[in-house]
């Protein structure tokens, strides 16, 4: 997917994300920069063997019990079958004894069939799949190359994963045209017996530098407001009864843990972005040669990881601008995003994460009702 997708904390040195077939995609979202190959891939390019299996090799010898890899695309499923059973072979050829192997993909599921499901089964793999809502919303947007929406066969997919009993959760892309849905898509979900969905609000792709605050087509009130029913609809009379990982994140904090998405927790996780090439980035929203660690299948993976563009990124999130610093929410925030903050030449944050405004709005509004849900859960 297009949209960049947030990272989890991470149990082992770091994460890896790797875009198997770089922008390759068979849909044409029309919000998603990698759309512009029209549904139509000439030529899917797929990571290399060599460098599969050099990454997986350096990677496994430096994890400690844990090994976590997500894939991504343009849409991974491109890749084929093969492609993801020899990813597994590797895995397990180079893994220490009892490391813990985790599995994540996020796809369109258009191309889902039980042969994959079977597989994912098999293998454990977590499914994210994008879908924006019921019918008439998804497929005002998420279309194929020739316009035609995608959520029948998105629907045809999740039937697979549900027959083979695959985890899966639900990505929307929040944008102007479901910003102003948060009832009807919570009722979707719940009708549709999706209990694990998460929300990313929808950047606007035409104006993505690294140096310039994230753009995004949905305004900060708006992304509040989205939130506040979001969470009437969540907070069930004080029985949540599906995950919404913004307000499960939320929930930890008020149980004294920390939140695991990225954008509220005190640092950005390790993780390492890779491109199908095999070109490295600290993060799905740093991808510019300014942000460029190395290459894991030319340079070796300790290099890599200790590179000092790395260790710059890692202190950008804790440099607060002023205004965080005496937020009341900080310990449920921690400043959001560094990439959604306004920076000066000096690489001082002199202004909030542009989603500052959406997480006062959620924050005030549900404080009350997150205090009566840890006190409920206390007294069980
Ligand atoms: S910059 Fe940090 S907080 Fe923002 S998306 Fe990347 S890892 Fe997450
Ligand atoms: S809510 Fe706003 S002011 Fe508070 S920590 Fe988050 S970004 Fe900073």
């Amino acid at each position: 997917m297009g949209q960049g997708c947030l990272t989890t904390n991470n149990h082992g040195p770091v994460s890896v994300m790797w875009k198997t077939v770089s922008e390759a995609c068979n849909l044409a979202c029309d919000y998603c920069y990698y759309s512009r190959c029209g549904g139509q891939p000439d030529k899917i390019e797929r990571i290399d063997t060599r460098i599969l299996e050099k990454f997986i090799k350096e990677y496994m010898g430096m994890t400690t019990g844990f090994a976590s890899f997500a894939w991504q695309g343009g849409e991974p499923l491109l890749a084929g079958l093969d492609f993801f059973k020899e990813v597994v072979s590797l895995q397990a050829k180079y893994a220490p004894k009892h490391t813990m192997i985790s599995n994540a993909l996020q796809t369109n599921a258009t191309l889902l069939t039980d042969e994959w499901a079977k597989f994912f089964k098999q293998f454990q793999f977590l499914i994210g799949v994008s879908l924006d809502g019921p019918k008439h919303i998804n497929d005002a947007r998420r279309v194929t190359g020739h316009g035609l929406g995608s959520y029948d066969r998105v629907m045809t997919g999740i039937e697979h994963l549900r027959k083979h009993q695959v985890d899966f959760n639900i990505l929307t892309v929040i944008h102007e045209h479901n910003v102003g849905k948060a009832k009807e898509l919570m009722e979707f979900y719940e009708r549709e017996g999706f209990t694990h969905v998460q929300f990313i609000p929808c950047m606007d792709f035409r104006s993505q530098e690294t140096d310039k605050a994230g753009k995004y087509v949905i305004t900060p009130e708006e992304y509040g407001k989205f939130l506040c029913e979001a969470f009437d609809v969540w907070y069930n009379n004080g029985s949540p009864n599906m995950s919404v990982r913004f307000f499960d994140n939320m929930a930890s904090v008020y149980f004294n843990s920390e939140a695991e998405l990225c954008i509220h927790r005190q640092t950005c996780p390790k993780t390492l972005v890779l491109e199908q090439n095999g070109d490295a980035y600290p993060c799905d929203f740093y991808i510019s040669e300014d942000y460029k660690l190395g290459n894991v299948g030319i340079d070796p993976l300790s290099e890599i990881l200790n590179s000092e563009i790395y260790s710059e990124f890692l202190e950008m999130k804790p440099a607060l601008p002023e205004k965080c610093k005496g937020c009341q929410y900080l310990n449920l925030c921690h400043g959001g995003c560094p990439r959604n903050r306004v920076w000066d030449e000096e690489k001082q944050a002199v202004d909030r994460d542009y989603f500052c405004q959406s997480y006062l709005q959620i924050y005030d509004y549900a404080h009350q009702r997150m205090e009566q849900l840890v006190e409920k859960l206390k007294v069980r």
